[in-house]
């Protein structure tokens, strides 16, 4: 979601006359686009942004600016940790980044050099407020960008709870997009050549709940996913991430008639125990999202599910971790991403008296994960000697005779070819070794 709002920002400097650079040392303005899911992604901004300071004495005009999460939870209080930043811009404002930047810049520019140092004083932006429609500024994106597989936005913000999260008060409640809009966008990507597009929401299933209704029983995402199959050009089609909660029989059939839906969900499940399911205030239990799961796999088949989950969350005993290890086994995810639980200030979770300690998360992270490779691995064996519809995305980073792509299970397959030849077509791929994570094959040629 975040490159997305980024590409967004960017597009609109490179549609004000700026080029994008990649090299920090050439730019006349900085902008970092913050995470705050975790601790660490703060911090990593903060360093980040501290240290890039540096390139202000060469060139005394270079505008900073941070986006994003961290900076709609700490807004003006960045301006004291970081002395060098001009703008801060939370995360319903992407649209007025440019603005900002760009009227400093110009300033600064037009002023004689000698007088910049000077000029800086009183020059801070912070725009942190909410704004009606944001979710549909972000719709734009660089062509030389655009990959055959692509993100879009359909939404934005998030009306749960989650007593461990800071999404809700950083990107605010659920706005969908129009349906009209999303698919105008889709059909853009298509003319550059995008046959994938993968959904984007903080709850993608709920897209659309508050705002448009049901039709013959079906949701608006539903109705959404329907017309995103009915464009021609679009072979493939993604989302992430769903929710227990609205995830229901209605999208469960679309994947018995949407061929184009991927035979992939990333399905955040975060522990198998409910009582601490409760306390992260998830209102589901265990036993719905396996059932959910078991539903989708019969509806079907060749369904590949990877999963979320966070160890050592307040009060986790050992046996709400068994009781997670044992259903993440039972159902035998593709893959998952294990979150040791770290504390994010304003939020409920941060508070609890029986936080764990580091060593007990750092001993369930290991041994979920040792787990969680074992039958990862054991899941792309079993793709050796099979033919897989691949997408391909482009060349591989590491040999330019080689090409990336991904199966409709989204497991990363490599084979001989060139990126200039082949990027945007699916081909059929005899997957002949797996090297653990990632599978190699070569072309079936008919
Ligand atoms: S569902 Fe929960 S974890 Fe996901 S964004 Fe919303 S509050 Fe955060």
């Amino acid at each position: 979601m975040n490159e997305r709002d980024s590409e967004q920002v960017a597009r609109m400097f490179s549609e004000g006359g700026y080029t994008i650079t990649k090299d920090e040392f050439d730019a006349d303005a900085i902008l970092v686009n913050t995470c705050s899911v975790r601790d660490q992604a703060e911090q990593k901004a903060l360093g980040k942004m501290g240290h890039m300071g540096k390139h202000r004495i060469r060139k005394p005009h270079v505008v900073y600016g941070f986006m994003g999460c961290m900076a709609q939870s700490r807004g003006e209080e960045l301006f004291q940790n970081v002395p060098h930043l001009d703008v801060v811009v939370g995360t319903q404002k992407y649209h007025k980044v440019f603005e900002y930047v760009d009227n400093i810049l110009t300033q600064r520019l037009e002023r004689r050099m000698d007088e910049v140092q000077l000029s800086m004083i009183g020059e801070n932006v912070c725009d942190t407020e909410e704004e009606t429609d944001s979710q549909n500024t972000i719709k734009d994106h660089i062509e030389e960008n655009i990959n055959p597989s692509t993100f879009v936005s359909i939404m934005q913000g998030c009306n749960m709870k989650c007593s461990y999260c800071i999404v809700p008060d950083t990107r605010g409640r659920e706005r969908g997009r129009p349906i009209t809009s999303i698919i105008e966008e889709i059909k853009k990507l298509t003319d550059k050549g995008v046959v994938e597009v993968t959904l984007l929401g903080q709850i993608v299933n709920l897209y659309g709940r508050t705002e448009f209704p049901k039709i013959d029983g079906k949701s608006p995402f539903v109705q959404l996913l329907e017309a995103v199959h009915d464009i021609d050009a679009i072979k493939r089609i993604r989302f992430t991430s769903p929710h227990p909660i609205g995830y229901r029989d209605d999208l469960i059939n679309a994947f018995t008639y949407l061929p184009k839906l991927c035979s992939h969900i990333h399905f955040p499940m975060q522990s198998g125990s409910d009582r601490i399911l409760k306390k992260m205030r998830r209102p589901y239990k265990n036993q719905k999202f396996i059932e959910i799961c078991e539903k989708m796999k019969a509806a079907r088949k060749d369904l590949a599910i990877t999963t979320d989950v966070i160890v050592g969350y307040p009060g986790e005993t050992e046996e709400d971790y068994l009781m997670t290890k044992e259903t993440m086994k039972n159902i035998g995810f593709d893959n998952a991403f294990i979150f040791r639980y770290s504390k994010r200030k304003n939020t409920p979770a941060a508070e609890m008296h029986d936080q764990i300690a580091d060593s007990i998360k750092e001993e369930r992270n290991q041994d979920l994960l040792a787990m969680v490779n074992q039958i990862a691995m054991e899941k792309n064996q079993l793709q050796v000697g099979t033919t897989q519809e691949v997408l391909c995305t482009g060349g591989s980073k590491k040999d330019p005779n080689k090409m990336t792509s991904r199966t409709s299970q989204n497991k990363i397959v490599i084979f001989d070819g060139k990126a200039e030849r082949m990027s945007g077509q699916i081909l059929p791929i005899k997957i002949e070794k797996s090297s653990g994570f990632t599978l190699f094959g070569t072309p079936v040629i008919h």
